[in-house]
């Protein structure tokens, strides 16, 4: 099926338009830049940024795919979870596109969409899968046994999401915002074994408790405090070995539970998405993780981890292949929506 999706639900709008699993256009607007001096996005900032980027990123991506409008079979958004107000921009803009051109309207789930763009780089996806979720919102991870229809969590953080922890670390060094790339970028000069920085929810108590389960809270706090002694004692802070010592233990953490998910539930296939999907270090260390017991690590290209259009028309294309019914016209936005949930 032609598919178009629209993402709007944090600061990038996105279009993206694929045929089945082929990506004809990926159109992307962030409004990052407006919200850098506020160290994080602004909600009501990032609604407004949509309502000016969406026509014209809708503009490019027709013309970027070589479609006619009326040549979709669908038309895909997302209806969580994310920004309420943000949300509602691509929404709107979704339902009044569906509406004029005739087509059934599709709101799906952005963290599936995270999934569900591999399939555009590599693919039909080997079921059962499990699939590692980093984001700026949301660190989980999902045992996937139908891609339309059943996605399970079975962990996820109990505090700070991993792209948080990475954009509050940059913070507390006084890097710029989003942190993720920049701390990726400086920690490659740094020595990942400089600080023992802790790693969260490993001990074996908490292996009971919480086998799959994540937690940066503890790891960003020891991270303030050891740069915060630092400056009492007068010394300078080696940015580049806090970074890098800070990424070691993020990753090091998140790609032990992942294994350690995939061998629980016996799957030969794991997929890498979200935000931080993005990130080096993550990368490599999870095709070692995974390749040391003989597990398939999917990873699309990082311009596919962080948010894009491109990811809500491949979740679009497979609920249309998959026979699964349409939205209504009157759903609304849920910034809380559930994994589980793949079509409102
Ligand atoms: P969610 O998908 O949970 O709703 P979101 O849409 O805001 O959250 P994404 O766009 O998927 O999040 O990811 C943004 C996050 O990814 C930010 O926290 C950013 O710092 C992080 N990130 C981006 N690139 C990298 C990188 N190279 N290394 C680490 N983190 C990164
Ligand atoms: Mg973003
Ligand atoms: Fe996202």
């Amino acid at each position: 099926p032609l598919v178009l999706g629209i993402e709007s639900s944090c600061d990038e709008t996105g279009v993206g338009i694929v045929r089945g699993r082929e990506l004809l256009a990926n159109e992307v607007a962030s409004s990052v830049d407006l919200h850098v001096r506020f160290g994080g996005v602004v909600p009501e900032v990032a609604s407004r940024a949509h309502l000016s980027a969406m026509v014209p990123a809708l503009e490019r991506a027709v013309a970027a795919a070589d479609i006619d409008l009326r040549q979709l079979d669908a038309v895909a958004v997302t209806a969580g979870p994310g920004l309420m107000g943000a949300l509602l921009v691509g929404i709107s803009s979704a339902k009044a596109l569906a509406t004029y051109l005739n087509k059934p309207l599709y709101g799906v789930n952005h963290l599936v969409g995270h999934v569900a763009v591999d399939l555009l780089e590599d693919g039909e996806l080997p079921m059962p899968s499990v699939a590692l979720l980093v984001s700026g919102g949301h660190t989980s991870l999902l045992h996937v046994t139908d891609m339309t229809r059943s996605i399970t969590e079975v962990g996820s953080t109990i505090d700070d999401a991993a792209g948080e922890a990475y954009d509050k670390v940059a913070r507390l060094l006084g890097l710029a915002y989003p942190g993720g790339p920049v701390i990726d970028k400086l920690a490659a000069d740094g020595d990942p074994g400089a600080i023992a920085f802790p790693r969260g929810l490993t001990a074996r108590r908490d292996m009971e408790q919480h086998r799959f389960d994540f937690s940066f809270s503890g790891l960003k706090t020891a991270v303030a405090r050891w740069v915060e002694l630092r400056r009492l004692e007068g010394k300078d802070i080696p940015v580049a070995d806090v970074c890098a010592s800070f990424q070691e233990a993020v990753c090091d953490v998140l790609t032990r539970k992942a294994v350690d998910a995939a061998r629980h539930f016996d799957v030969d296939t794991m997929l890498l998405g979200g935000g931080v999907a993005a990130n080096s270090r993550l990368r490599t260390l999870l095709e070692e993780r995974t390749a040391a017991v003989g597990i398939e690590l999917r990873r699309p290209r990082p311009a596919l981890c962080t948010d894009n259009g491109a990811m809500i028309a491949a979740i679009g294309s497979e609920v249309v292949r998959a026979g699964v019914a349409p939205s209504s016209l009157d759903f609304s936005a849920n910034p809380g929506l559930p994994v589980s949930t793949v079509v409102v």
